[in-house]
């Protein structure tokens, strides 16, 4: 039997409806930007394996570090012990992260990052006697999937079922350049109406929503609001970290600096599952108390691991290596010319890009996961380039490591799409 095959007997995939697509490609091997199935044939991960694995899948610098760790020591409970991987990733962290950050709290995944952000956010407000109980969010935000991540996120489609359990959340739309009025005044009411304690966003670039570029000056008005009036500033940072947008965070493109940061996805470079909330010395600070009931009590058990933290080191080596940086700017200058030689086929709507995302949007309307989507992701495999459309939108973000003939292959065949739909 064939793994896809084997695959439907006990396992449940996410995000998906096993009745309508029961079938999965079975993946056997993957190396820089090659992803290869078990019948050998071969696709370029011009995703990064969902924002991952930019330094290129199997990385032979970054498993190497991670071998060497894992024969010094495995693991060990981060609530009464410390370790060198940690602290080493802090400083490497606290030296490239945007101004004002001082703090590393470790979690496991990019919703519990947003989680304890969340939390962080409340106490803070507990804490120093100002009790806050709403959050502002972007309309088609994406956080993640557990309660908090999945209150906060706009895109609520698929969360029917559990709509009466989240917390209270108001929404603003993302500032494009010209709403900027319309965005202040709804902030300025709903500040006014409610004790806000948190405003989180996805910096720049809402992933989810589809490669969604917004507007710096009109973003930098909201965090401007928001530190005036005591809200606690929340950068999603979980997609855009580590080089995405060309510099190391979004966050690097905005004038006002965050108070706390979510990062996952790119920080282990697609080897291990880790994320990490960051923070200001301000927001630390209200957590110290001679009351135990102060303090911040939430932890996951495998906190800070120290094999994870040595790969997130060997990641931020290559992320501000000479190489990769240049790797970065060839990437973002052929996505520029890809998007004028196509911007203004018939097929097309509109195109964006910044760093390395590129995205599009098709003339053609569509459901998220609809026909067209499902078309057009087979269509893709059938050529040899994993992408995966959202609705009506096809976006790019290739590996840093990509080849120029890769990346050509990918336009390519993203090209010939628009003949078909
Ligand atoms: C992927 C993502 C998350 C959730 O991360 P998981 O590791 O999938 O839980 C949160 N926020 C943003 C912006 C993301 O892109």
């Amino acid at each position: 039997m064939s793994l896809k095959q084997r695959d439907q007997k006990h396992l449940w995939h996410p995000l998906r409806q096993h009745h309508l697509h029961p079938e999965s490609f079975a993946i056997v091997k993957a190396k820089g930007c090659i992803l290869t199935d078990e019948d050998g044939d071969e696709y370029i991960d011009a995703i990064s394996s969902w924002y991952t694995s930019v330094y290129g899948h199997c990385n032979d610098y970054i498993i190497e570090k991670t071998y060497a760790q894992m024969q010094q020591l495995d693991q060990i409970m981060f609530s009464d012990f410390t370790h060198e991987p940690a602290i080493r990733l802090s400083e490497e962290l606290i030296k490239i992260l945007p101004e004002g950050q001082n703090k590393i709290f470790f979690n496991d995944n990019g919703s519990t990052a947003v989680e304890a952000a969340i939390k962080m956010a409340l106490q803070y407000h507990f804490n120093t006697d100002d009790k806050r109980n709403v959050f502002i969010a972007f309309e088609n935000g994406f956080h993640g999937d557990t309660f908090g991540a999945m209150s906060v996120s706009g895109l609520s489609v698929y969360n029917g079922p559990f709509a009466e359990f989240l917390i209270d959340v108001k929404r603003i739309p993302t500032p494009d350049g010209e709403n900027h009025d319309i965005v202040l005044n709804t902030l300025r009411n709903l500040s006014l109406e409610y004790d806000i304690a948190g405003f989180i966003y996805e910096p720049l670039v809402q992933g989810a929503a589809g490669m969604k570029i917004h507007d710096v000056d009109g973003l930098n008005a909201i965090l401007a609001f928001c530190k005036e009036h005591k809200i606690l500033t929340i950068a999603d940072e979980v997609m855009t970290g580590f080089g995405k947008t060309g510099r190391h965070f979004a966050s690097d493109h905005i004038e006002t600096k965050p108070d706390i940061i979510c990062l996952s996805k790119a920080l282990t470079a697609g080897l291990i599952p880790m994320a990490i909330t960051s923070c200001t010395q301000v927001i630390y600070d209200a957590f110290l108390s001679t009351d135990m009931a102060k303090g911040f009590f939430h932890c996951h058990t495998y906190s800070a691991n120290p094999i994870a933290c040595a790969t997130a080191i060997a990641g931020i080596e290559l992320l501000v290596s000479s190489e990769m940086q240049n790797n970065i700017k060839r990437i973002s200058k052929a996505h520029e010319d890809f998007g004028r030689q196509i911007k203004d086929h018939p097929k097309v709507k509109s195109v964006r890009h910044i760093g390395v995302i590129f995205a599009l949007d098709l003339n053609t309307e569509t459901e998220r996961y609809g026909d067209l989507r499902d078309q057009l992701l087979k269509f893709f495999m059938d050529r040899g380039v994993f992408l995966r459309p959202l609705g009506n939108t096809i976006y790019i973000q290739v590996p840093y490591v990509i080849s120029d003939e890769q990346l050509k292959k990918v336009y390519q065949v993203i090209e010939e799409a628009l003949e078909i739909v």
